[in-house]
């Protein structure tokens, strides 16, 4: 497989639950004040570029934003998303020490989800690095049908009650998606896009946003949607088509896939025959191992065969048990399944809503870790891998030189004004050093800078 850089950008749902008398005086944008408390404490602003070459960020609607650095190893990602909860997760406990010490009876809780409370939606972004070919728009276009139907393997399930009734459906996202995109256009290009900004030299690589996903909790799950997207991408930069799979009515057929738990319902191709979600995704999934050579794969993406694999069939046949450890639709569904089983609570209890909330939070409140310990979810990366990725870069992409200078500077006390492309010292005369590769882990500007960095204190430890 080719080298491709991969990134992964979460919003988050941020809350302040409240157990005073009276409404709660803590609202999101003052939940954020504390969460970002720490950093801005340091000076710093609440949109930073990290030591492990990753962005945090607060946006105006209050939902914090984690970006991963480039990752061209899956590994790397994995562990660099999985840092990203362990940070934040951090600063909301340091939120919760400071609450305390003013005595707010309140207590932070930050949500791997896509749905706040208020009906707002939010996103998990895929970023994927292509190179450069000429009909990337038939290609995106052909592309929809895959996203479109891959709901079923990597939504992360979704307890949707609409007025009154509830339903268990593959994806939280999808419905939304539809609001967003349908009065655009029915053609759903807007749900993967090649954005103005390729953040790379735009003479050899585009970068292709995908705002479609759900955020995901299992690792498995991260690691399917990712590996399996990067297989398709490069064999589809070797030829290969799918185009005859292109979808007649992509935000319409988005909806119905999404409430079908049995993933058999056919939806209407543009050449006029029908085909079930799963039976897109057998199809992809053949032509993609026709075009691979599995034996030279890294383990984590034959694992993803594997699981791409077992999802497909375990949705085709409705017996989920092989994938319910991996797949968070399956993970969720389980987990709810049996709190109602026991407790004889209806499926559109809140007592199930904040079960189904729980699951998504990442706070020390969150299940994950505790389901991951009990072998309910299964975890792919090592804990102190993903520990260490809250301060280290993947060694491979350019995020290492990025965090290389990040970390210089902030030992040194110097001013930097990062972006994904460029570093620059703020007190210096030195001209900027732009990173047009990102699948460049040496430059010499960067060695250059470093030195320029650490030169002017020559006692701090190299
Ligand atoms: P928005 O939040 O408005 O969607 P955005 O998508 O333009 O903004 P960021 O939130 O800063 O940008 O996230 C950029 C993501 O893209 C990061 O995860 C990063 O690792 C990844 N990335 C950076 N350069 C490339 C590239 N050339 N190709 C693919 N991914 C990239
Ligand atoms: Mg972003
Ligand atoms: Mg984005």
């Amino acid at each position: 497989m080719r080298r491709r850089v991969v990134g992964i950008e979460t919003e988050h749902g941020l809350t302040a639950a409240w157990s005073g008398p009276g409404p709660s005086p803590v609202d999101a944008e003052r939940a954020a004040r504390y969460l970002f408390e720490p950093l801005l404490a340091r000076g710093r602003s609440s949109n930073v570029f990290l030591r492990n070459g990753g962005r945090l960020y607060l946006d105006v609607g209050s939902h914090p934003e984690y970006a991963t650095a480039e990752c061209d190893r899956l590994e790397d990602l994995l562990a660099q998303d999985r840092a990203g909860s362990l940070m934040l997760a951090d600063l909301a406990e340091q939120g919760d020490r400071a609450l305390e010490r003013e005595g707010v009876p309140a207590r932070l809780h930050l949500f791997r989800n896509n749905l706040d409370s208020a009906g707002n939606s939010f996103g998990c972004h895929e970023n994927y690095l292509l190179h450069r070919r000429r009909d990337f728009r038939e290609v995106a276009d052909a592309l929809v049908a895959f996203f479109i139907t891959r709901q079923v393997l990597v939504g992360s399930g979704h307890v949707r009650v609409e007025s009154g009734r509830a339903a268990y459906v593959f994806s939280q996202r999808a419905d939304q998606v539809w609001d967003a995109v349908s009065s655009a256009t029915t053609r759903a290009r807007p749900i993967i896009n090649t954005r103005d900004e390729p953040l790379a030299d735009s003479g050899s690589y585009r970068r292709m946003h995908v705002i479609v996903g759900d955020t995901n909790m299992a690792e498995p799950t991260t690691a399917l949607k990712t590996g399996a997207t990067e297989l398709l991408l490069s064999a589809v930069e070797d030829g290969l088509r799918i185009q005859d799979l292109s979808l007649a009515d992509p935000m319409r057929a988005i909806r119905e896939i999404n409430a079908d738990l049995t993933g058999r319902e056919k939806v209407e191709l543009r050449d006029g025959r029908t085909m079930s979600a799963v039976q897109v995704q057998s199809e992809i999934l053949r032509r993609v191992l026709d075009r691979t050579d599995a034996a030279g794969l890294d383990p984590l993406h034959r694992y993803v065969v594997d699981l791409w694999e077992r999802g497909i069939a375990a949705i085709e046949s409705g017996d989920w048990s092989g994938i319910d450890t991996e797949l968070d639709v399956a993970v969720k569904k389980r987990l709810i399944d049996s709190y109602v089983a026991r407790s004889g609570a209806a499926l559109s209890d809140a007592r199930v809503a904040r079960l189904e909330l729980s699951y998504h939070d990442i706070t020390a409140q969150g299940l994950r870790p505790r389901m991951e310990r009990a072998g309910l979810m299964r975890r792919l990366t090592a804990p102190e891998q993903a520990a260490e990725a809250v301060h280290t870069p993947p060694a491979t992409t350019r995020a290492a030189l990025r965090g290389r200078v990040i970390a210089a500077a902030e030992d040194a006390r110097r001013d930097l004004t990062v972006d994904w492309v460029h570093l620059r010292l703020d007190d210096q005369a030195s001209a900027p050093v732009s990173l047009q590769d990102p699948l460049a882990s040496e430059d010499p500007a960067v060695d250059g800078l470093v030195r320029l960095i650490r030169g002017r204190h020559p006692v701090l430890p190299a």
